[in-house]
């Protein structure tokens, strides 16, 4: 372990690299990362990077992001088939028929896409959220329009719920969140009767109603923060974001709660990445994410959403 480290770090100082890391990497990957944060955090890292290459331990479309928002570096991604259940469930020829369908129908609507889509998706959309900022992009969109809210449909209830702002959802779920289990959520609450329960807004509602707090991964974090008190804290999202709990708030108690087939929720596409395959990328300069035609349109909605960038005065439908 600590040869591939050291060799790790030797490959980043001599490919002039910057390591980002996802919250749902493995310990040892964050451990060894420059930025770790939840996509939002990185989307906005990603665009203060000095050195020449960036690799992105996440999943393909992070790595693609990373590249639409810096299209002079080169960007590399330690294992190309690192994907998520919720991109691939919004295929663009899919949305872009649906869309035509709701014109056809003379509706009038923006397109609000989680950033878990991939490229050609956010260029056929208005807008692109991550957990961390949607509540504050929705506000933005004009009450004359009606919301088409793409890919996660549990982000996308969340969203009503929170905002008031009647959506039309695409049936897209994540793998890992879904499969949260409430029966062992409610058994973990009779062991700790004293924790508190924190979920991602990509789990269903029967799991985010008995939670006490409900966000993003950045969100999770200063949520921990405001606690007073050693806390047991239940944790309904991808397992690997405990050790980030961990080691900013060591003083609480953390404890996964099981899904529905296994003891604990990873993320199967997040895990294709190791150590490994870090060293490898680096040394090799491959796989790399290469500039695609649709990247230029999606690289202005990025702007606009994310980075608050010169907003249209006219979007979308
Ligand atoms: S945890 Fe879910 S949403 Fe996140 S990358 Fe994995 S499959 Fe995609």
């Amino acid at each position: 372990m600590t040869d591939i480290v050291a060799e790790i770090k030797a490959l980043k100082e001599r490919e002039d690299a910057t390591i980002l890391a996802h919250y749902y990497q493995n310990s040892e990957i964050q451990e060894l990362a420059d930025f770790t944060g939840d996509s939002l955090k990185l989307a906005r890292a990603a665009t203060q990077v000095k050195t020449k290459t960036i690799v992105f331990c996440g999943v393909h479309f992070m790595a693609e992001t990373a590249k639409i928002l810096n299209p002079d570096k080169r960007v590399l991604l330690p294992d190309l088939e690192a994907g998520c259940s919720l991109a691939d469930s919004c295929p663009a020829d899919k949305l872009k028929q649906f869309q035509d369908f709701l014109r056809s129908q003379g509706r009038k609507f923006q397109t609000v896409t989680y950033i878990n889509s991939s490229a050609a998706v956010k260029a056929l959309s208005d807008w692109v959220v991550t957990s961390g900022n949607a509540v504050e992009v929705i506000r933005r969109v004009p009450p004359d329009y009606e919301i088409l809210f793409v890919p996660d449909k549990h982000l996308g209830s969340y969203l009503e719920e929170v905002t008031g702002r009647k959506m039309i959802l695409w049936d897209g779920t994540c793998i890992v969140h879904e499969v949260f289990s409430v029966q062992d959520l409610l058994e973990l609450k009779k062991r700790y009767p004293k924790a508190v329960t924190v979920a991602h807004p990509e789990c269903p509602a029967n799991i985010r109603e008995h939670s006490d707090f409900v966000g993003g991964t950045e969100g999770m974090l200063r949520f921990l923060g405001t606690l007073k008190e050693p806390t047991d804290v239940l944790v309904a999202t991808e397992v690997n974001m405990l050790w980030q709990m961990q080691h900013n708030y060591p003083q609480h108690r953390y404890h996964p709660v099981p899904g529905i087939t296994c003891a604990c929720n990873r993320c199967p596409f997040m895990a294709r990445n190791t150590l490994e395959k870090l060293r490898d990328c680096l040394a090799k300069g491959e796989p790399e994410i290469h500039w695609q035609p649709e990247f230029d349109k999606a690289r202005e909605v990025l702007e606009r959403s994310l980075l608050n960038g010169p907003v249209k005065t006219t979007v979308g439908d």
